[in-house]
């Protein structure tokens, strides 16, 4: 419960693989399909938060609404930045989104040094790997680059790990590197590279179930082999 406004956590399990893969923002839904489908043919696990609020999960208290980023959640820094974006910040509402991102923590546990694997998806040409090119939006996010003319920009990796980096350069994959000492945004991959885990973004654009379901293989078969 965030207040008055309650948020499901769904968490799918199969054995067969130890990866976990993550769905923060409930408006996102072709990248569920295709982790479903992973879930069904590899194993592995799935957490998946539900409201039907949207991209940003709400704090609702007397009838109102104080909405921040569930993606940027995982630091004060981030949280603070997310509520501020849309109201004013009480310590209320700081403690209950960061307890809330606590719980989060505690069912994807990354301290067992899992890979974790935040599924997302964009609108075409809103959030492109061209993005995290130098003086771009996400520049400072990324330390290299590898953009694949024959792929959609939409659909993109992003990772910490160089040996991931470029064995997906390698299967010519829009790829970006994330930064030695990426900015605090409080995202989920700051949080589980502070850690020193393994992390990975599979992003793809609304409604492209066959790209994201062959980016899940190629990396699940990439990692099965490592
Ligand atoms: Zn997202």
């Amino acid at each position: 419960m965030l207040a008055d406004e309650k948020i499901w956590v769904h968490v799918y399990e199969r054995p067969g693989s130890e990866l976990v893969f993550v769905n923060l923002h409930d408006n996102e839904n072709t990248c569920v399909e295709a982790a479903m489908l992973f879930l069904a043919s590899h194993g592995g696990r799935l957490i998946e938060l539900r409201h039907g609020r949207g991209r940003e999960v709400v704090i609702r208290r007397a009838g109102r609404m104080y909405p921040f980023d569930p993606n940027r959640m995982f630091s004060i820094k981030g949280l603070r930045k997310s509520l501020a974006h849309f109201n004013d910040i009480s310590d209320d509402d700081l403690d209950l989104a960061s307890g809330f991102a606590s719980e989060v923590i505690d069912l994807i546990a990354p301290t067992k040094g899992i890979p974790v694997i935040a599924i997302h998806n964009n609108s075409p040409g809103k959030l492109t790997i061209r993005d995290f090119m130098p003086g771009e939006w996400y520049g400072p996010d990324a330390q290299a680059v590898h953009t694949a003319p024959n792929r959609d920009p939409d659909d993109f990796f992003f990772t910490n790990s160089t040996w991931l980096y470029e064995s997906l350069a390698g299967l010519d994959h829009n790829v970006a590197l994330m930064a030695e000492r990426p900015p605090d945004h409080g995202t989920l991959g700051n949080y589980i590279n502070n850690l020193g885990g393994l992390y990975i973004i599979v992003e793809a654009e609304h409604g492209h179930i066959q790209e994201q379901t062959l980016m899940l293989e190629d990396l699940g078969s990439l990692l099965r082999n490592r």
